[in-house]
């Protein structure tokens, strides 16, 4: 028996975080009954971005380029590489202005909980960035959450084993913090006290 196409709406919409099974059926009715040309709009720009967005070859945030603009960008120091979890986590980093060097966003992080293990990181792809020669010092800028902290952990194992320098953004983020949520200020004093991890 085929799901019919509200029921199908519905399910799709559930899918996105926090969005719960009222939620998805106000969006969904609201959608349909009062902004047809704006469902319409976001259904093509969906089917756009899915067909033109992909990762960036240097730092794997999302992208329609090869490179993406930050990594296309000159002036910024080549020395210094920035972690992070989400590109929301990159764009957080960047609005702190503390920060003037590359970054690589890793699109996820170790969640045994969650079933997310080593294999869901592509770590390859992070070393290789990692070791292009100019990079001097990992910046390790997880969120300070279980997995955000034992994802550190294993990337920092990663890099000593090739004699990476590395360090981790100070705790002025506090414990359980993830840097989505903490202001602009706080983020900049903790990439600034960074220290060796
Ligand atoms: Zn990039």
């Amino acid at each position: 028996m085929s799901i019919d196409a509200l029921e199908r709406l519905i399910q799709a919409l559930k899918t996105l975080p926090g969005v719960g099974p009222k939620s998805a059926q106000r969006l969904c009715f609201h959608l349909l009954q009062n902004e047809r040309h704006k469902a319409k709009e976001l259904g093509e720009s969906l089917l756009d971005a899915l067909n033109n967005v992909r990762h960036c070859q240097k730092c794997n945030n999302f992208t329609s380029e090869n490179l993406c603009v930050l990594c296309r960008a000159s002036g910024r120091d080549e020395s210094k590489l920035c972690v992070v979890e989400t590109p929301v986590d990159l764009n957080r980093v960047e609005q702190s202005l503390a920060f003037d060097g590359f970054y690589y966003v890793l699109m996820g992080r170790l969640s045994p909980l969650d079933g997310l293990s080593v294999r869901d990181l592509n770590a390859e792809h992070f070393m290789e960035r990692a070791l292009d020669g100019k990079v001097k010092e990992i910046i390790l800028a997880m969120n300070f959450t279980n997995e955000g902290e034992l994802t550190a952990h294993y990337l920092q194992s990663l890099c000593k084993e090739k004699g990476l320098s590395v360090t981790r953004i100070a705790r002025g983020v506090p414990v359980g913090g993830e840097l989505e949520f903490v202001d602009s200020g706080t983020l900049a004093q903790a990439i600034r006290d960074r220290r060796f991890y």
